[in-house]
C-alpha cells in the first residue's frame, strides 16, 4: 500500500504530527514498535493517586501547543497558584528560589561576594569562539557559586544533565543568543524584560496521558508493535519503509525515534548518520512516592550537587494538582540518577526506591512510612545536546540535502521539551501539506 507519509513512532511528536497530516487530508501511517502510544509519557492512575512516571507537566510557550489543545478539545489542568514556590535544598533546608531582584539580594542560597558579581557581568568578557558549556558560560556570567546553587541544579531539573557537559549554545539556545545579540545577560534582561521563556505550566484532566490518548483516537492509521527496521529509497524517487509487521511504500517519511534507532533505521541509506549513537541519553528515575501528610507546599525542590543528597530533585505532586492524591497524604515525584549520579541506576529498584524514601526523609523529617511507593526506570531519558553537538546537525543537514523526503524531528534535534515537541510535529505536518507530494 502507498502511503503520502509514513510517521516512524507514536510518542507525542509522532502522534502530533501524524494527527495534523490526517487533518489535512495526507493519507498517513503512524508505525509504533512498542504495544501503546504516547512513547515518554506515562500517567500512574492507582485508586486516588494520580503519578506522572515520566514527563511531569508541559511549559506552554508557544502558539502550536495552544493550538493542539484547542483542535483536541482536551481538558487543561492548570498548576496550583502555589507552584510559583520553588526551593533549593542547601545545609539541610529549603530555600526559595528568588523571583524578585530584593529577594535575590536576601537569597542565603549565595554570598555577597557571588551577588556583587551580577553588575560585573555587564562587563562580561566575550564568549569564545568555539562551543562552550554551559558551566563556563555560567561562570563567565555570574561566578563559580551561582553556577552550582542555581544552574547546575536547574540543568539537572531539565536535562537530567550535567552542567560541565551540556552545550549553552545547543541545550540553551535562547540564552546562547542573547548573549551573542547583547553581551550581558543582565543588559538583555533589562531590555527584553526576560531571560527565561514565558508560558503556563499545565497538565491535564486526567494526566498528561489524556493529551496522547485523544490524539491516538484522532490521529492517522496506525500499527502498533510494528518496529521500523530500515529505509530504503526505490527507483522512483519514493521510499520503503521495511518494518517487523510489513513493508510499506511511502512519499515521505518523518522519523521521531531516539537516536540509536534513528541510527539504525537510516544507516544503509546513510552510513554518516551512525554519529548519532554518540547522543548521551543519562539513566533517570522517577520514584512516585506518598506519605501521611506533613504539608508541603510549592512547586518543589532541587538539589546541587555539593549538598550530597542522592536524589536531584523532588515535585510537589500534592501540592501542585491537589486533587490527584488522597487529601490526607502528600505525594512526591522524586527524581534521581541522571548524568551526574548515573550509578545510583545501577541499583535495583527496590533500592533505588529506598535511596528515593531515605534522601527525602532528610528533607522533610517528620515524613512517616510511604503509603504508596513505584518506581519507573528509564535507562535512557532525555538526549544531551552536549558541547560539539554542531557535528551533529551538520550531519542532519547533509542528511537532509541527499534525502528531503525524510524528516529528522525527534527530540534530539531542536529540542526535548513537550512544547518543543509539539511545535516541531505541527510544523512538520504544515511544511509536508503545503510542499504538495
Ligand atoms: C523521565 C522524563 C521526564 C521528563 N520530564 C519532562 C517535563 O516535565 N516536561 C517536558 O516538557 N519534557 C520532559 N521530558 C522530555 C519529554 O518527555 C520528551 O522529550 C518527549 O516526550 C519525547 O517525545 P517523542 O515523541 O519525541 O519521543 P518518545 O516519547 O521517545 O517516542 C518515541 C516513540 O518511538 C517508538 N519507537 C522507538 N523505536 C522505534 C522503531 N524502530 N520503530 C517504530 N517505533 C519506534 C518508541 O516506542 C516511542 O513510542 C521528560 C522525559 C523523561 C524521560
Amino acid at each position: 500500500m502507498t502511503f503520502d507519509v509514513i510517521v516512524i513512532g507514536g510518542g507525542i511528536t509522532g502522534l502530533t504530527t501524524a494527527f495534523y497530516l490526517n487533518l489535512y487530508g495526507k493519507k498517513t501511517l503512524l508505525l509504533e514498535a512498542s504495544d501503546r502510544l504516547g512513547g515518554n509519557i506515562k500517567t500512574l492512575k492507582k485508586g486516588s493517586y494520580l503519578f506522572e512516571e515520566g514527563p511531569q507537566t508541559i511549559l506552554a510557550n508557544n502558539e502550536a501547543v495552544w493550538k493542539l489543545i484547542e483542535d483536541l478539545k482536551v481538558e487543561v489542568e492548570k498548576t496550583s497558584p502555589s507552584s510559583e514556590k520553588r526551593y533549593i535544598y542547601k545545609n539541610g533546608k529549603l530555600i526559595p528560589i528568588p523571583l524578585k531582584p530584593w529577594e535575590f539580594f536576601r537569597t542565603p542560597l549565595i554570598g555577597l561576594k557571588s551577588k556583587l558579581l551580577l553588575f560585573k557581568e555587564l562587563f562580561v568578557k566575550p564568549p569564545p569562539k568555539e562551543d562552550e558549556s554551559v558551566a563556563n558560560f555560567a561562570r563567565r556570567h555570574f561566578g563559580e557559586e551561582f553556577l552550582r546553587y542555581f544552574v547546575q541544579p536547574f540543568v539537572s531539573g531539565i536535562y537530567a544533565g550535567d552542567a560541565e557537559r551540556l552545550s549553552v549554545r545547543y541545550a540553551f539556545p535562547k540564552l546562547w543568543e542573547m548573549e551573542q545579540r547583547y553581551g550581558s545577560l543582565l543588559k538583555a534582561f533589562l531590555k527584553e524584560k526576560r531571560v527565561a521563556p514565558k508560558g503556563e505550566l499545565i497538565s491535564f484532566k486526567g494526566g498528561l496521558s489524556s493529551l496522547t490518548e485523544v490524539l491516538a483516537l484522532k490521529s492517522s492509521e496506525k500499527q502498533l508493535n510494528c518496529k521500523v527496521l530500515s529505509i530504503e529509497r526505490t527507483q522512483m524517487g519514493t521510499y520503503k519503509v521495511l518494518s517487523k509487521c510489513g513493508s510499506y511504500e511511502t512519499k515521505n517519511v518523518v522519523l521521531t525515534v531516539p537516536a540509536d534507532q534513528t541510527a539504525e533505521i537510516l544507516k544503509k541509506l546513510f552510513p554518516p548518520i551512525e554519529v548519532l549513537n554518540e547522543i548521551i541519553y543519562p539513566p533517570l528515575a522517577v520514584a512516585s512516592l506518598s506519605f501521611p501528610k506533613v504539608g508541603v507546599d510549592g512547586f518543589g525542590f532541587l538539589v546541587p550537587k555539593e549538598e550530597g543528597l542522592k536524589i536531584l530533585g523532588a515535585i510537589f505532586v500534592s501540592s501542585l494538582f491537589p486533587n490527584r492524591c488522597p487529601g490526607e497524604e502528600d505525594c512526591f515525584s522524586v527524581f534521581l540518577c541522571g548524568e551526574t549520579q548515573k550509578d545510583i541506576c545501577n541499583l535495583s529498584e527496590d533500592e533505588i526506591l529506598k535511596t528515593a524514601v531515605g534522601e527525602l526523609k532528610k528533607v522533610f523529617p517528620k515524613l512517616g512510612e510511604p503509603k504508596f511507593q513505584r518506581l519507573r526506570l528509564w535507562k535512557r531519558s532525555i538526549p544531551q545536546y552536549t558541547v560539539g553537538y554542531g557535528k551533529i546537525y551538520q550531519t542532519l543537514e547533509e542528511f537532509k540535502k541527499r534525502y528531503p523526503g525524510v524528516e529528522i524531528i525527534s527530540n534530539f534535534v531542536g529540542g526535548s521539551s513537550l512544547a518543543k515537541c509539539i511545535e516541531k510535529g505541527y510544523q512538520t505536518a504544515k511544511k509536508l501539506v503545503e510542499k504538495g507530494n
